[in-house]
């Protein structure tokens, strides 16, 4: 069963290329450099293949901008690139091949190979990063590219990085092996998730699993499990996932009715019915959520669909 979408495949980062520029600027202009297309959370797909990403030559990149494009790293074959291409897609009935083919991560990248989900998801948040990240935080001074776009630096010599915000995940399990699931209030109707909310400052992975379990249901958490973790740039999340299990009964729960709109403790049964019947609907195949549920329940949602 598939574990985490995002998190699959390897690419070689290549730091000493990255800090390198003539290198860097070698291997741009190489026979070998491939040019992915990111737009915003979105990235190119090949028109003929849409289950494999656009990767251009430099020659074919060229209109793009290939020059301010991040080094996202290599493999035995290619050394590959990111280009910007954000607001320079018009927008409306233009249709490819004279506009790229783009779609969204998120809802995409659990059809591509790993190598192909690695650099959507490096492109994706590297660019994110440098577009959001325009001045020092230090002392406002706006800030110069660095490293192709891995690190950044103003004036007074201050360095940034890219950085990603933790986040924490959770499935929550009762005595009985049921799975805590909520609904928030600003989601449609039968939409439900696990739990999960931001790592606050100063605080420990495991108490902000306790602690957003408590805030969106009032029941406590016991043990807490490490599951995994993935990306999730959209705009900058890394979600840390676990499992956790809790001694309190589904009469425990209480939600305040704003954030959470109803939380419940389904059975594999009950899951399984429902999810069959479209009274509930689970997220994105990608997202972690999809995986820590998949894991409890023993299969897919394709699986159960398809049953
Ligand atoms: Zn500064």
């Amino acid at each position: 069963m598939a574990k985490l979408s995002l998190a699959r495949g390897y690419i070689d980062r290549d730091e000493l290329t990255r800090m390198d520029s003539r290198a860097l600027a070698s291997a741009r202009a190489s026979s070998q450099a491939r040019f992915i297309l990111v737009s915003g959370s979105e990235v190119a797909v090949d028109p003929q293949d849409p289950q494999s990403l656009l990767k251009l030559s430099r020659d074919d990149a060229a209109m793009w901008g290939t020059s301010s494009s991040a080094y996202l790293g290599r493999d035995a074959q290619w050394r590959y690139f990111a280009c910007d291409v954000t607001g320079q897609i018009p927008e409306g009935d233009v249709q490819p091949p004279r506009v790229p083919l783009m779609r969204p991560v998120r809802f995409w990248a659990h059809e591509w190979n790993d190598v192909d989900t690695a650099l959507a998801v490096s492109g994706v948040a590297v660019l994110q990063w440098r577009r959001d990240a325009r001045f020092c935080p230090q002392c406002g001074e706006p800030v110069e590219v660095r490293f192709s776009g891995w690190e950044e630096e103003c004036a007074n010599h201050h360095i940034l990085y890219p950085r990603m915000d933790p986040a924490v995940i959770m499935a929550i399990h009762d005595q009985n092996d049921r799975l805590l699931l909520g609904r928030n209030a600003a989601w449609g109707p039968g939409r439900y998730s696990v739990l999960a909310g931001f790592v606050e400052a100063g605080e420990t992975l495991e108490s902000a699993v306790r602690r957003e379990v408590f805030e969106e249901t009032r029941i406590p958490v016991a043990r807490v499990e490490y599951f995994g973790s993935q990306p999730w740039p959209f705009p900058r999340s890394l979600m840390l996932a676990f499992n956790g299990w809790t001694e309190a009964g589904e009469s425990d729960l209480a939600v305040d009715g704003k954030e959470m709109a109803h939380a419940h403790f389904f059975s594999r049964d009950e899951f399984t019915e429902e999810l069959r019947a479209g009274t509930i609907s689970m997220p994105t195949p990608t997202s972690v959520a999809a995986s820590l549920v998949q894991d409890w329940l023993g299969t897919t949602f394709a699986e159960v669909m398809a049953r």
